[in-house]
C-alpha cells in the first residue's frame, strides 16, 4: 500500500486518507482528510457567512454536480451502497420507476434524484429504485401487501360504480 505525506500535519498516511482533487498530479489532496476537514471548521467559524455564500455560488454553478455530491453521501450512509451500484440499478430498470415503470419526465432538472433508492423499513436492505410519488405511497400504505391490493380493488370499484 502506497502512503502520502499530508502538508499539514506532515503525516505519513495511507491514499485512502486524503480526498480526491482532480486538478493534483496524484489525484488526491495535499492534506489529509482529517486535516482538510479541521481546516474547513476553522474557516466556518472564523467567517460563516463567507463559507456559506461560496457553497452556495458553487451549488448554483454546477446543480448537478452539488447534487451528485450530496446525494452520493446519502446512498453512502443511508443505504450502503454506492454511486457505481446506483447507476448499475438504474441501467438495469433502463431509468424506469420499479411499480408505475414510468420514466423521467422530460422537464426534470435533477435526472439523477427522480428515481429513489427504495429499502425495506423492516430489514434495511435495499429493493429498488421508485420514483418519488411511488416510494411515498408505499411508505404511507406501510409497505403492507394487503392494503395496497385493497386499496386498488378500492378504486377500481369506485371507479366502475
Ligand atoms: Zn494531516
Ligand atoms: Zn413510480
Amino acid at each position: 500500500m502506497s502512503l502520502k505525506v499530508c502538508s499539514a500535519c506532515g503525516e505519513q498516511k495511507a491514499m485512502a486518507q486524503f480526498s480526491r482533487h482532480p486538478k493534483a498530479r496524484d489525484g488526491l489532496q495535499q492534506r489529509c482528510r482529517a486535516c482538510a476537514n479541521a481546516a474547513a471548521r476553522a474557516s466556518y467559524l472564523k467567517d460563516p457567512d463567507r463559507v456559506k455564500a461560496r457553497a452556495k455560488r458553487w451549488a448554483e454553478k454546477d446543480p448537478e454536480r452539488r447534487m451528485r455530491v450530496s446525494y452520493g453521501s446519502k446512498l453512502r450512509k443511508h443505504y450502503g451502497i454506492t454511486h457505481a451500484q446506483y447507476d448499475e440499478m438504474h441501467r438495469k430498470q433502463g431509468g424506469l420507476c420499479a411499480v408505475c415503470l414510468r420514466g423521467q419526465p422530460a422537464d426534470y432538472s435533477a435526472p439523477r434524484r427522480f428515481l429513489l433508492v427504495d429499502h425495506c423499513h423492516q430489514s434495511g436492505a435495499v429493493r429498488a429504485l421508485l420514483c418519488s410519488p411511488c416510494n411515498v405511497g408505499l411508505g404511507r400504505f406501510e409497505d403492507d401487501p394487503a392494503r395496497l391490493r385493497s386499496a386498488a380493488t378500492y378504486i377500481e370499484k369506485e371507479r366502475n360504480a
